[in-house]
């Protein structure tokens, strides 16, 4: 059984003040389960300063590139060098909102890894293709790229499940949808190497919150949350770490 882990995406919400409050309530309090925090760019050094090593703290992308003229981008080793050891990469916003396709997906991973950083990877099927019967087949293509490009460093990864219709729109997976596709994920991964399925944590991503926490990480093959508005709420976040144990 896996060490639970709660991950807090505050996507682009924040302030000094926020950064503050959140890390140091974590910091003070710091929960029984791992915890990794994910604030916007600005934010980053202020959250490792304050988070004294209580809990972890990540950026939300990172480039693909090392280094070079990519204005506006900001490299794995620029994040490592700051004190970030986690990186989201192919969240759903970034594949809607900037077209990251699979390919991208999978050499920031690569990037990320290489720079000594944890990489979060997010799949999910959209409402459209739920209907359509269609999640195990879009879950196993996110995947195929990444899994294919690393091989056995893929054991090194984390993945989030995060169907993109439950993400901030209150409308969760039930614990029973959600166990089916975490356990299609660790077939899928058992498929390519038996090891990774058994070493790779899968978190559930999509409108947790304290209420529904507790059966969802009571399922099998749930080994903790992605969090995104719950995670800018302290008392609500520690109370959703609380359930995973
Ligand atoms: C997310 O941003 O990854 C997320 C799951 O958001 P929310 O918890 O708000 O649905």
């Amino acid at each position: 059984m896996h060490r639970k882990l709660v991950a807090a995406n505050w996507k682009m919400h924040g302030s000094n003040a926020l950064t503050a409050t959140l890390l140091g309530t974590l910091a003070a309090q710091p929960p029984a389960c791992e915890v990794a925090v994910f604030p916007p760019f600005p934010y980053l050094a202020q959250a490792v300063h304050l988070a004294r090593g209580a809990v972890g703290i990540g950026a939300q992308d990172l480039s693909a590139h090392a280094q070079g003229a990519y204005t506006g981008e900001v490299s794995g080793a620029m994040l490592h060098e700051i004190g970030a050891r986690w990186v989201l990469v192919g969240h759903s916003e970034r594949r809607q909102y900037h077209h990251e396709n699979d390919a991208l997906i999978a050499a920031k991973l690569q990037r990320a890894m290489e720079c000594g950083l944890t990489p979060v990877l997010c799949v999910g099927e959209t409402l459209d293709e739920r209907e359509r019967g269609i999640t195990e087949s879009v879950i196993a293509t996110q995947m195929q790229a990444p899994l294919h490009l690393l091989g056995e460093r893929f054991a090194g990864v984390v993945m989030a499940y995060e169907p993109v219709w439950a993400i901030g729109t209150g409308r969760t997976a039930s614990a029973v949808q959600a166990q089916a596709v975490h356990a299609f994920m660790r077939s899928q991964l058992a498929a390519h190497d038996a090891k990774l399925s058994r070493l790779i944590r899968l978190l559930y991503g999509g409108s947790v919150k304290a209420a529904n926490a507790p059966e969802l990480f009571a399922q099998p093959d749930i080994d903790g949350g992605l969090v995104g508005g719950a995670s800018l709420l302290a008392e609500e976040f520690l109370a959703i770490c609380a359930a995973a144990h």
